[in-house]
């Protein structure tokens, strides 16, 4: 947002946070950084966050708010001095992105990295980037999709969902007692393949986090509406939020 020629109040606010880039994460430790998704803004917001580095990529689904930006993460590949970069996903998902971006590859390139260099890895088994423990949670978006866990060092523990309409009941016992939980919301209205407000609230009811934080929200409601809506515990994200995860968030 906004979204291209819309006059709608939320699309003209002044607030900053109502200008939503498509939804993207940057994990860090001390020890390792890595991308959550790779939406089309992934390079203007790297330069504005300053991130300068990247270790592996973490990838929910291929639909294109989230992996149009992928072709950047050679800039990376030049920071890493020309190592491929692993990039985690579904095995379907794989496969979609090597339909999408055909000349990817994980082998060094003659004339300089004018391509990713991107070693895919399933990420059907749990896994670790550096210090950081990963799971795939399984979620219903109509469309090959997951979220992630992810664990920190000291055990905390927060997931993201950025796109379901559902979340199988599985997904919803493992993510019970999580310390951060940030859980897509696209509006009030329902809609199908993503969670309306009302959906989004009643599985952060049943999980119960420590905090939770929506992402993915269209032009309906600005963030201000959203505080107006939301309980205590249960913030809109925005451009920008960093959240600083503590074991005991939950406490
Ligand atoms: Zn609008
Ligand atoms: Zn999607
Ligand atoms: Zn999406």
């Amino acid at each position: 947002m906004p979204q291209i020629g819309c006059k709608c109040p939320v699309c003209t606010s002044a607030d900053p946070r109502d200008r939503r880039r498509r939804c993207g994460a940057y994990v860090t430790t001390e020890k390792v950084a890595f991308l959550v998704d790779t939406p089309p803004e992934m390079r203007l917001a790297c330069v504005e966050y300053g991130i300068d580095r990247v270790d592996a990529i973490c990838l929910t689904h291929a639909h294109m708010d989230h992996v149009a930006g992928f072709d950047d993460v050679r800039r990376f590949n030049t920071l890493n001095g020309g190592v491929p970069m692993r990039c985690f996903a579904m095995q379907e998902t794989i496969d979609q992105m090597h339909r999408i971006f055909p000349y990817i590859t994980d082998k060094k390139n003659s004339m300089g990295l004018f391509r990713p260099m991107i070693n895919f890895v399933s990420n059907e088994k749990a896994f670790t980037i550096g210090d950081v423990g990963v799971e795939r949670l399984d979620v219903e978006h109509s469309f090959p999709c997951c979220g992630y866990m992810f664990t920190a060092p000291d055990g905390a523990t927060i997931a993201y969902i950025c796109d379901c309409h559902v979340l199988p009941e599985k997904t919803v016992a493992r993510l019970e007692g999580v310390d951060v939980l940030v859980l897509n919301c696209l509006r009030e209205r329902p809609h199908p393949t993503h969670l309306s407000l009302e959906s989004s609230l009643g599985y952060i009811d049943r999980i119960r986090p420590g905090r939770a934080y929506l992402v993915h929200m269209c032009h309906d409601l600005s963030h201000r509406d959203f505080l107006e809506r939301l309980p205590k515990g249960v913030e809109p994200a925005y451009d920008g939020l960093v959240l600083d995860i503590q074991k005991g968030d939950n406490a």
